[in-house]
């Protein structure tokens, strides 16, 4: 589609009117990837950029959003510090047996940990609109909405709408949460409204089995909660290994999570106690709160994109190019909304990689190649590379499959009753290690540097060939000798569970 019309926009074959232009680029949506492309388009010799973005708030809506996005406002960051607060309950328990001695009952007070959070989140909020204006970013406060292959309407709150010319527009608007289409989901609430509740809940009911609902799971269980989890698998997390999978389900319970599988809600009923929940196999529940932890959609219905054609699927995700172009040349689109790999660091990658083609003069396109991300449950999961199953389906030889399950060395004194497992697929012919996955304390922090060298395309002789840390349980990843198994791509494939 779309590659002639960047060549032109990029070699700088402008028509007369580029000189009347308000901006070089307006982009809509100030979220992590609208805001590290306006600021490196900057950097890198836009000189008017403007951006637009809904006014802050905890909880979004079609007309709340906030400078920081879904990342700073109601995702990855309020959660990590809902993470770091709930790991505090077991970690008190593993305390006694280091010789803390502890009082009988520990109180955990739910409001200062929420005050904490948003006051965190409000300096995040103040921060990126300061790094914006240091780039010299005009921001607007409104909803923004394409009213031309360059031209942008800025909706502001009391009403008034201006227009704004711009010689490219970038869509980085992100997604949001989904419910369930079940009789009484106005009973339920999301990743939004859970991560700023008024009190914390006692009886949690969790619906899904993805990075949401997993990760919640451990944040109220580890705050003292009863937490059911109702997915549709007999494993949460699909998409990942299968191995890993099975030992995310065993910490899960071992934390004491309720875990019901190949079960899902059919009805929410308020009653004066709680929240009836219904479930396909009959049972009921009473619950405080019912987390939809769904998916999201992408954030496309209201930007007006069928002005101008630009095409979406039928997810409602803008169609891009490898470029991040759409089927419109001037316009633009990363991120959650293009629904391509939904973390922060890639809408991160695809703005700057949309800053250096557009106004860097270098074409660079989004590497999605060896890209490491992370479960935060309690303990976490973290990958990067090829999950076994997709090793045996996408290699031509055959894997070596190297385990170590191993008890970490502060559960030899605390007593707690958790493994950490560490996986290598390996390709057997040409040595290379195609993915890595840990399921235990710190796994984020070492898969960082493991993606390293994976994406260095590091052989397994060089892993062995690596001095360990000791003592570590991150040493495991360079001391796996022998090979637990070998598949043969011939081999079923295990049934997606
Ligand atoms: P996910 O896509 O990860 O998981 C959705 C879950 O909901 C799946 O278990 C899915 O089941 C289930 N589901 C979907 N529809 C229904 C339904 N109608 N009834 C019952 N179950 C249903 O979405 P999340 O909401 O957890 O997270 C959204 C995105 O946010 C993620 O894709 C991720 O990109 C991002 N994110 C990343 C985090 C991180 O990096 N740590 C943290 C949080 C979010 P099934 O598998 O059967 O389809």
């Amino acid at each position: 589609m779309a590659n002639l019309g960047r060549k032109m926009m990029i070699d700088g074959e402008v028509d007369d009117a580029e000189a009347n232009y308000d901006f070089d680029l307006f982009v809509i949506g100030a979220g992590s990837g609208g805001v590290r492309a306006a600021r490196f388009s900057a950097q890198f010799g836009a000189k008017k950029v403007g951006m637009c973005e809904l006014p802050f708030h905890p909880i979004s809506s079609e007309v709340i959003g906030g400078v920081g996005g879904t990342c700073v406002i109601r995702g990855c960051v309020p959660k990590k510090i809902l993470v770091y607060g709930a790991a505090f309950g077991p970690d008190l328990e593993d305390a006694r047996n280091f010789g803390w001695e502890l009082s009988e009952k520990n109180d955990f007070n739910w409001k200062k940990l929420l005050q904490k959070k948003t006051d965190e989140i409000v300096r995040l909020n103040g921060i990126y609109k300061r790094m914006l204006a240091n780039s010299n970013v005009k921001l607007y406060e409104g909803e923004g909405r394409i009213a031309g292959p360059n031209e942008v309407e800025v909706i502001q709150l009391d009403g008034t709408k201006i227009t704004y010319s711009a010689k490219h527009i970038l869509i980085a608007t992100g997604s949001r949460a989904q419910r369930p289409p079940i009789p009484g989901q106005e009973l339920g609430i999301t990743s939004d409204e859970a991560l700023s509740l008024e009190d914390l809940p006692r009886r949690a009911v969790i619906l899904g089995a993805g990075y949401i609902a997993v990760e919640f799971a451990s944040i109220w269980r580890g705050m003292g909660a009863t937490v059911d989890l109702f997915f549709r698998r007999e494993l949460p997390l699909r998409g990942f290994d299968d191995e890993m999978r099975a030992v995310v389900a065993r910490n899960l319970e071992g934390r004491g999570i309720n875990m019901h599988p190949c079960t899902t809600l059919t009805e929410l009923v308020k009653t004066e106690d709680g929240i009836k929940v219904t479930t396909d196999h009959g049972e009921e529940l009473i619950a405080d709160v019912v987390l939809f932890a769904t998916g999201r959609a992408p954030n496309s219905k209201r930007l007006n994109l069928e002005a101008v054609g630009i095409e979406v699927d039928r997810s409602g995700a803008i169609k891009v190019d490898e470029y991040s172009q759409t089927s419109v040349p001037s316009i633009y689109a990363i991120g959650d909304v293009t629904n391509r790999m939904n973390l922060t660091p890639v809408a991160l990658m695809e703005g700057t990689c949309f800053a250096k083609t557009v106004f860097g003069g270098q074409q660079v396109k989004p590497d999605y190649e060896h890209i490491p991300y992370a479960v935060f449950s309690i303990p976490p999961l973290s990958v990067v590379g090829l999950s076994e199953e997709e090793a045996i389906e996408k290699a031509n030889g055959e894997i070596s499959v190297f385990t170590s399950s191993f008890n970490p060395m502060k559960n030899t004194i605390s007593g707690r009753q958790e493994k950490t497992v560490m996986k290598l697929v390996v390709d057997s012919e040409t040595d290379k290690v195609l993915g890595a996955s840990m399921c235990g304390p710190d796994a984020p922090e070492i898969m960082q540097g493991i993606a390293v060298a994976l994406k260095c395309g590091a052989t397994k002789a060089q892993f062995d060939s690596t001095v360990g840390i000791h003592p570590s349980a991150a040493e495991e990843f360079v001391t796996m000798r022998s090979v637990t198994r070998r598949v043969s791509p011939s081999s079923k494939p295990k049934t997606n569970l």
